[in-house]
């Protein structure tokens, strides 16, 4: 009889290298054609790079640096109280939308997702 002890294959992270032992409530995120230990990254680690690769423009694309694929980010549909209007002189009104712009934007940022990259992945 041979006992054969195969090593716990910890996912890490390839931003800031952590583990699946280091922060077992983490959420991950496969997001494109890389094998082997670099495939994984934290969602959160992986929406701060995107972040600093787009500069603040949410549209950019942006793509793996090893393997090329473009990551997926989907955007959720917004559900914020409707603008807020009637009985305020304009420039306030204009001040209350440039807020709710904000808001609006701020929301979308934080509430984007980045997808696993949609390809079965091999054994
Ligand atoms: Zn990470
Ligand atoms: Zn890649």
């Amino acid at each position: 009889l041979s006992l054969v002890l195969i090593p716990p294959v910890f996912r890490s992270c390839w931003v800031c290298f952590a583990t699946d032992e280091d922060d077992r409530t983490a959420e991950w995120v496969r997001p494109c054609r890389c094998r082997g230990s670099t495939k994984w990254v934290h969602q959160s680690c992986l929406q701060r790079w995107v972040d600093e690769k787009q500069r603040g423009n949410s549209t950019a694309r942006v793509a793996c640096p090893q393997c090329n694929a473009e990551y997926l980010i989907v955007f959720p549909k917004l559900v914020l109280p409707p603008p807020p209007q009637g009985g305020i002189a304009f420039v306030a009104i204009k001040g209350a939308f440039k807020v709710y712009f904000k808001q609006q934007q701020y929301q979308r940022q934080a509430h984007r997702k980045i997808l696993d990259f949609p390809e079965p992945e091999e054994a």
